[in-house]
């Protein structure tokens, strides 16, 4: 049987419409059918959510670690028996290609059996009191209460997950919103797992509906203890300045540089420069928005580049051929040929120029461009299917270029002298660097995030578990 009754939204325990007296359709945007129609949830909703999750926090929190690791274990085993229905759901909603959706799955099935281990891995300390005799400290790791997640479009599936099933495992209570332009895959499916799971009503509430009349909502609510966000920068700001005061880990916009060395393995370089600009439509925030290529070897990268580029082929998510599907929606779209317009006004070579087709013209065939980091596509996050090469003189000019931005998100240095790659990686400030590898990669049990404009806070392994709870130091004076 598959999973129905994607017009309604679980709010306090209950599945049912949103009232704010507006529809909004979900289209696949590779041929704008629609998905659903969904009645919108308004600013009352959302405060029925926090009050309903905040009534079923306590509980919980009090349940055996080992009954709440269990709700997690199965719901990995229901995205095992739904794989085909939920990487359909992936397809269709976020327009991306069969192994962009497998490799989703997958990602959330991780996540899923990382967060697993983690109501019996949160531990606190027991520490000698260094000032007073006869004093012992105790530090417990606690659930921070109700935890408000807000997630983007373009991995909605994996990145509601990332931070939901963390934060319910540590004994929290969530009120999630998704994009409105992915609300099933970033939020209902999600839902609907969990509760086939064993999640008890009320944990976990989803509302849906527009930023303008949630996003304050959710961020500023009184109940709320922490923000898990994950979307653009400014969006982030945006947040931190609304409630200075709220706990927060923010995963933000990325620039994503891949250095190539002059010592480089030339044709893996290559590959993970196309997988990583191109994968998705380039729609991932640590997509490689720039190729920084050693002068000694820059024509020939550009040769074997600009051949594979051409390569890809466009066209519709579900056919299996298809390695590069519709960008999500019209005003992605607009800005993406927005900034490749102002880039080659500006002097950029265009190399590649893909065509728009599909049946709604949102399919953006890939492009590369020649240029500096000035341009628009290397000075801002594309989050499209563009790439922007540009040359350096040598390592410390690549690392110059590399830092020359305002976000530090995800990053690769390429060399076939691994400890050199690991020096240069080591320089270029962002959180995350990979050696020989594409910029494009997420695991569930190391410490992924960002520096700079990328954001604050991280996912994974013990990181996550301090992000989504709090330490309370008991102290106990044993001789009175
Ligand atoms: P966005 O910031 O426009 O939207 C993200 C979410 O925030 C959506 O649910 C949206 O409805 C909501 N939102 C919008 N305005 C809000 C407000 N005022 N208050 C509260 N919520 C609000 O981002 P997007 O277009 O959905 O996603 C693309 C961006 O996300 C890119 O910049 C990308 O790099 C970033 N991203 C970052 C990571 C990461 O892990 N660092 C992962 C994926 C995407």
């Amino acid at each position: 049987m598959t999973y129905d009754g994607f017009d309604t939204m679980p709010i306090a325990g209950q599945w049912r419409v949103g009232r704010l007296g507006e529809t909004a359709d979900d289209v696949d945007p590779w041929s704008d059918d629609v998905l659903v129609r969904l009645p919108l949830a308004n600013a009352d909703d959302a405060d029925a959510a926090f009050r309903g999750a905040a009534d079923a926090q306590p509980d919980w929190a009090a349940t055996l670690p080992t009954e709440r690791a269990e709700v997690f274990h199965r719901a990995a085993r229901i995205m095992e028996d739904r794989r085909d229905e939920i990487v359909d759901w992936l397809i269709r909603e976020a327009g991306g290609i069969r192994p962009r959706a497998e490799w989703e799955w997958t990602a959330v099935r991780a996540v899923l059996l990382e967060s697993a281990s983690y109501p019996t891995r949160a531990a606190g300390a027991i520490l000698p009191a260094a000032l007073i005799p006869g004093k012992e400290n105790r530090v417990y790791k606690r659930p921070l209460g109700v935890v408000t997640v807000i997630s983007p479009w373009n991995f909605p599936l994996q990145l509601s997950a990332r931070s939901v099933a963390p934060a319910l495992a540590l004994g929290n209570a969530v009120v999630l919103k998704p994009a409105s332009t992915t609300p099933i895959t970033g939020g209902l499916l999600l839902a609907k797992i969990l509760e086939e799971a064993g999640l008890p009503p009320g944990v976990l509430s989803v509302v849906i509906g527009p930023s303008r009349e949630l996003g304050d909502v959710v961020v500023t609510h009184p109940l709320t203890r922490f923000v898990s966000f994950t979307g653009s920068t400014p969006v982030g700001e945006h947040i931190a300045t609304t409630a200075p005061m709220t706990r927060r880990a923010l995963e933000l916009g990325g620039n994503g540089p891949l250095l190539i060395l002059d010592d480089a393995d030339l044709e893996a370089a290559v590959d993970a420069a196309t997988f990583g600009s191109f994968f998705h439509q380039g729609q991932i925030c640590m997509a490689t928005n720039r190729v920084v290529v050693a002068d000694a070897v820059y024509d020939e990268v550009v040769d074997r580049l600009t051949e594979r580029v051409r390569a890809l082929v466009t066209g519709d998510p579900k056919d299996p051929a298809t390695q590069i599907g519709p960008i999500i929606d019209d005003d992605q779209l607009g800005h993406v040929l927005d900034l490749v317009e102002r880039a080659e006004k500006d002097g950029a070579d265009v190399r590649v120029r893909g065509e728009r087709s599909g049946p709604a013209g949102r399919v953006l065939g890939p492009h590369l461009l020649l240029g500096t980091n000035d341009f628009a596509t290397a000075a801002e996050e594309v989050f499209g299917p563009v790439a922007t090469v540009i040359r350096a003189r040598d390592d410390d000019d690549a690392v110059r270029i590399a830092n020359d931005t305002e976000y530090g998100l995800s990053s690769a240095v390429f060399s076939r002298d691994v400890e050199r790659a690991v020096r240069v990686g080591l320089r270029i400030d962002a959180g995350m660097t990979h050696v020989n590898d594409t910029t494009v990669n997420d695991e569930p049990n190391t410490a992924f995030g960002g520096e700079k404009g990328s954001g604050i806070g991280r996912f994974g392994g013990e990181w996550a578990i301090d992000e989504f709870t709090t330490d309370h130091w008991i102290g106990v004076q044993h001789t009175r």
